[in-house]
């Protein structure tokens, strides 16, 4: 148990380095994008259009950084978690709108279908849960670079008292190989990504007593969670 205990301090103090230490780079880098900026409408004006190339290409790199630098500081802030009773479709139709959004630039169609015999009410922090359904969507929509179809399933499966969600895409799958690093942090297969999305996801759904898992093949992949009931 001290051992456990020590273990947990020392990851708890890794943590606060992690998001101190992303905190302190979001700043200069707010900085040197807005000053990149400016020389970039400047080349731009007097027509130095292979100069405006490097600075686009850095502005690129920039956001690659403060993209990791953003999922680092959500994965390692110590949250003020606001845990309460919420209802998850409600929370759903809050964010609902922006994954259409979003899919509706890709060519992707978007359903939600709801099979519930209780009410869908989970202990929870609705941001986080939030952001548990924007990352799967974001993946999904990622994945499906042709247009597709993305759907949000929900259920409650009254007798285990838990809910399902599943988030359903016609991408092309994620390959065996592949499926068993998906929650290591860090993991891409993405030229811009970060790998943390799903290690969020995990985590944010093992501290409100849920569980994630994938279910892949050449026709799609479903990303499914459950959570309690409350
Ligand atoms: P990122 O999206 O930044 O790459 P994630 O942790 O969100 O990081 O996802 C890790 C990897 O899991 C992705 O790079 C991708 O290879 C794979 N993945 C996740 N969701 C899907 C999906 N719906 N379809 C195909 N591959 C996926
Ligand atoms: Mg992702």
């Amino acid at each position: 148990l001290e051992l456990q205990v020590r273990r947990n301090s020392r990851l708890a103090t890794i943590g606060q380095i992690a998001a101190g230490t992303a905190h302190e780079i979001r700043n200069p880098l707010t900085a040197i994008k807005g000053f990149l900026q400016v020389i970039r409408h400047k080349l731009k004006d007097s027509g130095q259009g292979k100069e405006c190339g490097y600075i686009d290409i850095m502005l690129k790199e920039i956001g690659r950084i403060s993209n990791l630098v953003g999922e680092i500081l959500l994965l390692s802030k110590p949250r003020q978690t606001d845990l309460r009773a919420v209802n998850v479709i409600k929370v759903l139709r809050e964010i609902l709108p922006i994954i259409k959004n979003e899919a509706l630039l890709h060519n992707i169609d978007v359903s939600f279908e709801k099979s519930v015999s209780a009410l869908p009410v989970v202990i929870a922090d609705g941001e986080m849960l939030k952001q548990v359904f924007l990352n799967l969507s974001k993946n999904a929509i990622e994945a499906m670079k042709r247009g597709g179809k993305l759907s949000i399933r929900l259920a409650t499966m009254a007798e285990e008292r838990q809910l399902r969600v599943e988030i359903i895409d016609s991408g092309p799958g994620i390959p065996e190989e592949v499926q068993e690093k998906i929650f290591e942090p860090f993991f891409t297969t993405k030229e811009n990504g970060t790998g943390l999305g799903l290690p969020i996801c995990r985590q944010i759904l093992m501290e409100l007593g849920g569980t994630i898992e994938p279910d892949s093949n050449e026709s799609g992949t479903t990303m499914r969670f459950y959570l309690p009931l409350a």
